[in-house]
């Protein structure tokens, strides 16, 4: 082979690159010229060829200079990733303790870490003067043409994959549009006059927390913006966000759902016509998703989901995470990262404020604002006068006699509301379901007796087992409180809750929605259909997003929302108050009250108490006091080695060779391997081993030490992955 001959090495520039590949190493090679931090180059790895980045150049070879190969090539088809991004990534991977290659690859848009070459979108559709005019004329049928007309009429010239990705039928009706004159092609994007609209008056309290935070641009803090649902945060970014652009500077928006895109994306190019707004989330098509990316750099407004939080944007002025509380910011593979906490860091480094905003912040934020260290603003009104809250009430499982998991008063308002021609939304709260025991007689829940958790019922086994610790028992002949013989799992029969409705109102036109499964256009079409009232009863097992607004919507019940207060994950309260907030919050937002019945067997259970007063800051105050006292997040700072193996017993086993390997320093606290609260997934039985400490430093000193240790183990023993920061137990 002749290959020294075909890639002559005609320089000693060494440069140092991070790869893809989940190793915690970075690789030397020659390059013709020293290569700025941030380059994207193809490399040779062993036999692969890889794309790769920059990290340093121009220093002296780690090993034997004769062995090290040249770069393949410069991808000078895309732009160097920024300082700022690198200094994010460099960030992660230490706090993380993530490779850097692989974070740097995850922050790139499919298409720009793929070594084909890549070519930008060239030419750009507009509407014309004539398309202008057509959308006047046009007849009502034309509902198709009158969408994309529509559409680019908000835009300053869209890509083909834009277009797509907005409207995916549009692109076929392209040529046509063009042939009358309508649409036309510029290389150039051509921008209308800014114009920013002004909004509505402010409210006092929305007057204030806009008058603190204009104060506060130009230099790093978090602000926890604390308000009821309906008190109009939209509209406290919305005027930041004019502020900042007309400083010449770029806001980010964080939202927690793909869905909820497309609605701040039109109510941003509504209220500010001629500014660039670009979105970012993962349903967009790959070519989309690298066209937005690039484009964000001179956009105005960057609106994405959680990867967003990594888009170059080199006049970034302010950031606003949307629902800062919601568990969809945290990755749940790969790299498990908090978008959330990394857009903390991201102002910190950029020395910009970031406004945190929910009506129900994560206990983590509260804390922080509580210390002192984020700066909290609330409103606690409704921005719209005359806007009621709903009327919620408890219904007692003791006492109401249930038929297939209803009560006989949830069944009589469900079918009156029918009656009445109004649509109710019947909540199931099966997620993160575990079964527990309880006595239907005094309500007593089967503690472990070596943890504060309590046990969980095996139903194959007929075992309880405990999720922290692995202590195991037999399931008890009678209640250990009141000697009642039957105890029953709770959250028994919501199978049979969609039959029974079925039966109970066989005319009425029923709806099953999951959140998980609805993105763009199904969302789209099942909010049309809901405002259409072409639903009658809507059957919900996740909530349903925030912010869509269904005004014929009277009448919701909750189910099952017992679970979650005896749920082995601690988090799960917390979780539970915020949806149940939310929930209370569809109802009835215009003119008259709506009504929520919420079923339960503990109604006297604290939780129910604050959420029917609204009270966040009591519930608050009652979970950071139990955190505290059992020396949980945000109080102690946590990790979690998670390993899965095809059986339980190695994966256990794997753990604790790992727990074996390092003295485990002061001040860090490491449990014993336990299965996981989701035991099985696709096949692989998964354990886990907790590591926490109070002082955050100290348990990222003992990572440091253990992951190294970590990776000597013998691979085929199980697969596993350290996790900071783990939100679901
Ligand atoms: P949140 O996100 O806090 O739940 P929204 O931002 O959805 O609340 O606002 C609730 C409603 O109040 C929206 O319909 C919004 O248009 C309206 N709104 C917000 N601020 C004002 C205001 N200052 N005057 C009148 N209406 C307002
Ligand atoms: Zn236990």
């Amino acid at each position: 082979m002749k290959l020294a001959e075909e890639l002559p090495i005609t320089s000693d520039v060494f440069i140092r690159v991070a790869v893809d590949a989940p190793l915690h190493r970075f690789f030397d090679y020659r390059a013709p010229t020293a290569l700025p931090a941030g380059t994207l180059v193809v490399v040779p790895l062993g036999r692969r060829r890889m794309v790769g980045v920059v990290i340093a150049s121009g220093m002296p070879a780690e090993v034997d200079a004769a062995r090290i190969r040249p770069i393949e090539q410069v991808l000078t088809d895309r732009p160097a990733l920024a300082p700022s991004l690198m200094d994010l990534a460099a960030f992660c991977a230490r706090y993380y303790h993530h490779p850097l290659g692989e974070i740097l690859a995850a922050a790139l848009p499919p298409r720009l870490r793929d070594a084909k070459p890549y070519r930008p979108a060239t030419s750009y559709l507009t509407l014309t003067a004539a398309g202008r005019a057509a959308l006047d004329r046009l007849p009502a049928r034309a509902h198709a043409r009158r969408r994309v007309l529509e559409w680019l009429a908000q835009r300053a010239g869209a890509t083909r994959e834009e277009l797509r990705a907005a409207l995916p039928t549009a692109p076929a009706l392209v040529p046509q549009l063009e042939q009358l004159g309508w649409l036309a092609r510029s290389a150039k994007q051509t921008p209308a006059a800014v114009a920013d609209l002004p909004g509505p008056t402010l409210t006092p309290e929305q007057a204030d927390a806009v008058r603190v935070l204009e104060a506060g641009l130009g230099r790093f803090t978090v602000y926890l913006l604390h308000g009821v649902t309906g008190s109009g945060k939209t509209e406290v970014y919305l005027r930041l966000l004019q502020r900042v652009l007309s400083q010449g500077r770029q806001g980010l928006v964080l939202v927690p759902e793909i869905a909820l895109t497309p609605q701040f994306e039109a109510g941003m190019r509504a209220r500010f016509p001629g500014r660039r707004v670009v979105s970012l989330h993962s349903a967009l098509s790959e070519g989309a998703r690298a066209e937005n990316w690039l484009a964000a750099a001179s956009a105005d407004i960057v609106l994405g989901t959680r990867s967003a939080v990594f888009t170059p944007m080199p006049g970034l002025g302010l950031i606003v995470v949307d629902e800062e509380h919601d568990a969809s910011f945290k990755q749940q593979e790969g790299l498990r990262y908090s978008a959330r906490d990394l857009a903390v860091v991201r102002a910190r480094q950029a020395g910009i404020p970031v406004v945190l905003g929910s009506a129900t912040p994560s206990l983590e934020s509260w804390q922080q604002a509580e210390r002192g260290r984020y700066q909290r603003l609330s409103l606690r009104q409704r921005a719209v006068s005359g806007s009621l809250p709903p009327r919620a009430r408890l219904l007692d499982l003791r006492r109401e006699a249930c038929a297939d998991g209803l009560t006989a008063t949830v069944r009589e308002a469900l079918q009156e509301n029918f009656r009445a021609g109004r649509q109710s939304l019947v909540f199931i709260n099966r997620r993160g379901y575990a079964p527990v025991l309880y006595c239907p007689a005094c309500g007593f829940v089967l503690p472990c007796h070596r943890c504060t958790a309590r046990l969980v019922w095996h139903r194959s086994s007929g075992r309880l087992k405990c999720h922290h610790c692995g202590h195991q028992e037999a399931v008890p002949a009678a209640c250990p409180q009141c000697g009642q013989p039957e105890l029953l799992p709770l959250g028994q029969g919501t199978q049979r809750v969609e039959e029974a409705l079925a039966s109970l109102m066989p005319r009425a036109r029923i709806r099953r929605i999951d959140r998980d499964t609805m993105a763009g256009r199904a969302w789209a079409r099942f909010g049309e259909a809901m405002r259409a009232g072409e639903i009658d009863v809507l059957v919900g097992t996740q909530m349903l997003a925030k912010g869509h607004d269904f005004p014929g919507l009277s009448l919701v019940v909750i189910l099952d929302a017992d679970g979650a207060l005896y749920s082995p994950d601690f988090r799960a309260e917390e979780r539970l108050f915020a949806q149940l907030l939310q929930v209370a919050g569809r109802a009835g937002r215009h003119g008259e009250a709506g009504e929520v019945l919420l079923q339960t067997a503990f109604p006297q259970h604290p939780l129910y108490a604050e959420w029917l007063a609204g009270d966040y800051a009591a519930f608050a105050r009652r979970q950071l006091a139990e955190r505290e006292r059992l020396g949980l997040p945000p109080f102690v700072h946590q990790a979690v080695l998670r390993a899965e193996a095809p059986r339980m017993e190695s994966a256990l086993q794997f753990l604790a060779r790992a727990a074996s390997l390092v003295p485990r320093p002061q001040g860090v606290d490491m449990f014993a391997p336990a299965p996981a609260a989701m035991r099985k997934l696709a096949g692989l039985e998964r354990a886990q081993l907790l590591v926490q400490a109070s002082d955050r430093a100290a348990l990222h000193r003992f990572l440091d030490a253990w992951r190294p240790v970590l990776e000597t183990l013998r691979p085929q023993a199980a697969r596993w992955h350290l996790e900071v920061d783990p939100l679901f137990s």
